[in-house]
């Protein structure tokens, strides 16, 4: 791919899309990582003497409409501030847009566009039409191709990479293609059925793959254990066994879990032996046991990779698994990755984000380029370069 920061920016037109889906709450950013991941190849084209045009979605609005919870002006006054100067903001740009020269300007949320998702040529000669450079620097969305990914990478006079999609793409190659060994995989979290696919494909490259969540439930009752009402799902229980038989990676199933009654947040939880949860019992963390199991994996590991929590990490009673992993990862000398939405929103709540060599800002990007798929977006600067 041909790097942003080789060529010469001074007086260009860049069109930089970035991934600014925060988590917001009547507007209010909750979690602004991945607005501090981006100020960095801002700063730079801005310090280069381009004209920068960011662009990005929020969200899922319905195409074509507009929604005003998901505007991105909040988000330009947060980059403003984060970057200490001023980011302008532009609700209409698509039918032209003139920036003035060595300004910032930050871009209405492409989602409301027609076309966007489809990856309609029309738009994305249209945004392709307004740079002399396109940046894609958005790792986050680089599995989907959509107009602002894909298309106007292919019509764009000039197609790059931004720092800091080449970052995430260098630090993946890292622990996936030479990884300092033993490599360990963490896999938790709710979404089960996305998650098994990863693991299939992670166990041809993993010495240990630890699993938490949902996806330690579903793997528990392949083994033949009561999970009673925790969450699980059933036609995922043929793939899990199949998982657990693999004879060549360390999987340890959970010896003890905490559980509780109700799926609520002050509900209090009772650790159990997995042989013991009855029916009515929802598995919501793993236990002390299991977590000092994780823990000696953890520490003698070479590489690490995580995605996705052990437990309930929101709920303060089912929070420890979790907060006990990050906290192993933390003390590991290992090269750790850790990427996914509630991964990131984890790592904040404990605190650790400083002991972690690199958080990926992508979700499901992330997880299929481990699973070692083509992402689209990436694929369509290869062929530009
Ligand atoms: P994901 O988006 O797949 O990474 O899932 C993250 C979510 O999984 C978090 O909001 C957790 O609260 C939830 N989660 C983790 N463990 C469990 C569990 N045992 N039961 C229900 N939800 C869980």
């Amino acid at each position: 791919m041909i790097q942003m920061r080789d060529l010469s920016l001074a007086g260009q037109r860049l069109l930089i899309r970035e991934d600014l889906n925060v988590p917001l709450s009547n507007g209010k950013i909750l979690d602004n990582t991945r607005l501090k991941a981006v100020t960095d190849t801002i700063a730079f084209a801005h310090e280069s003497g381009a004209t920068v045009m960011i662009m990005s979605h929020l969200g899922r609005p319905e195409e074509g409409g507009i929604e005003p919870l998901l505007s991105l002006r909040p988000i330009a006054s947060a980059l403003s501030i984060l970057l200490k100067m001023p980011v302008n903001f532009a609700e209409n740009w698509i039918e032209g847009f003139e920036a003035k020269a060595g300004s910032i300007t930050l871009f209405e949320n492409v989602r409301f566009l027609k076309g966007e998702q489809s990856n309609d040529e029309g738009l994305a000669k249209k945004m392709a039409s307004l740079c002399d450079i396109f940046v894609n620097d958005a790792f986050a969305t680089a599995h989907r191709a959509h107009a602002s990914t894909h298309g106007v990478a292919k019509y764009a006079s000039v197609a790059c990479s931004g720092p800091l999609l080449t970052a995430e793409i260098t630090a993946l190659n890292k622990a996936l293609e030479n990884p300092k060994r033993p490599l360990v995989a963490i896999v938790g979290g709710a979404k089960v059925s996305t998650k098994l696919e990863i693991i299939q494909s992670l166990l041809e490259k993993v010495d240990s793959l630890i699993i938490g969540g949902g996806i330690a439930n579903t793997c528990l009752k392949a083994s033949g254990k009561n999970i009673g009402a925790s969450l699980c799902e059933n036609d995922m229980i043929k793939t899990a066994e199949k998982i657990i038989k693999d004879t060549e990676t360390n999987i340890p199933l959970p010896v003890d879990v905490v559980c509780g009654k109700k799926f609520a947040e002050n509900e209090v939880g009772v650790r159990k032996k997995t042989c013991e949860v009855s029916p009515d019992d929802m598995i919501l963390d793993l236990g002390e046991e299991s977590l000092q199991q994780i823990e000696k994996i953890i520490l003698s590991a070479g590489t690490i990779l995580w995605n996705g929590p052990l437990g309930v990490f929101e709920f303060p009673n089912f929070a420890q698994g979790t907060k006990k992993l990050a906290q192993a990862i933390a003390k590991s000398e290992a090269f750790s990755i850790a990427g996914g939405g509630d991964t990131l929103s984890a790592i904040t709540s404990f605190n650790v984000g400083d002991e972690i060599s690199y958080i990926s800002t992508g979700g499901g990007a992330f997880l299929e380029f481990v699973e070692g798929k083509t992402l689209p977006a990436i694929a369509m600067l290869e062929s530009r370069s």
